[in-house]
């Protein structure tokens, strides 16, 4: 196995935690938490861990910028430019919206770690991208573009390894349950599950993508990241476990799925979810639960993937 470079900048091993209360309401599991939410960079969440490796080929490159995209509440883009913060580095986002009147939420934080914002709508957004990229790159400005989500190889190799780690806290969880979007995360996670021996479920309760479409762009980024390792392993669209029934109106639109699971979490365990990613999936894991998929006498790790500077954006205002 190769691991990739590294630049230590998380704070990790992240803890997992008992939920009791939380099992309690639900009559359910015994249920756990990962709080990724804690890996440390300018409010955590999981690109932290991706970045680590990002940032790492990005040096070797001999970049100066990181350029990157996402929406307007983007956690990877502020965990990217946060990142450049810390090493030094400029960072431009190309963020798909319209510029709010004020900042709130995660766009406050861009603005605080001192990203240069780039506006844009979805169907102009990779036109956009390469401009940008290519402005860059003619004013000497050497930029390395992060991939949407930080999901190339590169970075799911980081939740490879994360799996590594929770093999070393907690081995014998029956069901892992996530938030996943753009798919490194999980790529990362059944890779690491091959490569450290983890036998329990992987499940990615997906927030915008339909469940085929999904599972094999799942299995073709994994089956890159495990070469991307040296390791010679194929991932076929069943080896790849997707729940998609918890679409909702949408990308980052709040339902009750989401303001029951925020509020449960919240007033059970003193928890905090975000309204786009981790609400979603813990709403998701709560049918699942409900559904008596995810039996009494199984145990399940919520791996917690961060997001909750969202919280505080001007339009999740109604979850006061
Ligand atoms: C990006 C993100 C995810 C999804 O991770 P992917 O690797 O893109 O699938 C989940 N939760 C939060 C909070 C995120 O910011």
């Amino acid at each position: 196995m190769i691991i990739p470079p590294r630049q230590r900048f998380a704070c990790l091993p992240t803890p997992i935690e008992e939920m009791p209360r939380l099992s309690a309401a639900l009559q359910g599991p015994r249920l756990w938490v990962k709080r990724d939410d804690l890996t440390g960079l300018g409010m955590g969440g999981n690109k932290t861990r991706k970045l680590e490796f990002l940032v790492a080929e990005a040096l070797a490159n001999g970049a100066r910028t990181l350029v990157t995209t996402g929406a307007v509440q983007s956690n990877h883009c502020r965990q990217t430019a946060a990142a450049a913060a810390r090493f030094g580095l400029d960072c431009i986002l190309v963020l798909v919206g319209e510029t709010p009147i004020r900042p709130t939420g995660n766009l406050l934080l861009d603005h605080l770690f001192g990203a240069e914002l780039i506006w844009t709508s979805r169907d102009k957004r990779d036109e956009t991208l390469k401009a940008t990229f290519d402005q860059a790159w003619e004013k000497g400005q050497r930029p390395y573009l992060v991939p949407y989500g930080g999901s190339s190889p590169t970075g799911a190799a980081s939740y490879a390894m994360a799996m590594q780690e929770l093999m070393a806290q907690k081995p014998d969880f029956d069901w892992i349950v996530f938030a996943s979007s753009s798919g490194g995360t999980q790529a990362g996670m059944v890779v690491g599950a091959k490569l450290f021996g983890f036998s329990g479920h992987v499940l990615g309760i997906s927030i915008d993508e339909p469940q085929d479409i999904f599972q094999s762009r799942i299995a073709t980024l994994a089956s890159a990241t495990a070469d991307f390792m040296g390791e010679k392993l194929t991932f076929a669209t069943n080896d790849i476990q997707v729940n998609s029934d918890y679409l909702g109106a949408g990308y980052g639109i709040l339902g009750n799925l989401e303001r029951e699971a925020i509020q449960l979490f919240a007033r059970s365990e003193g928890l905090l979810l975000d309204p786009v990613y981790t609400g979603r999936a813990a709403g998701g894991m709560i049918g699942l639960i409900r559904q008596g998929i995810l039996r009494s006498k199984e145990t399940v790790l919520f791996w917690h993937t961060g997001g909750t500077p969202a919280l505080f954006a001007d339009r999740y205002q109604e979850l006061g």
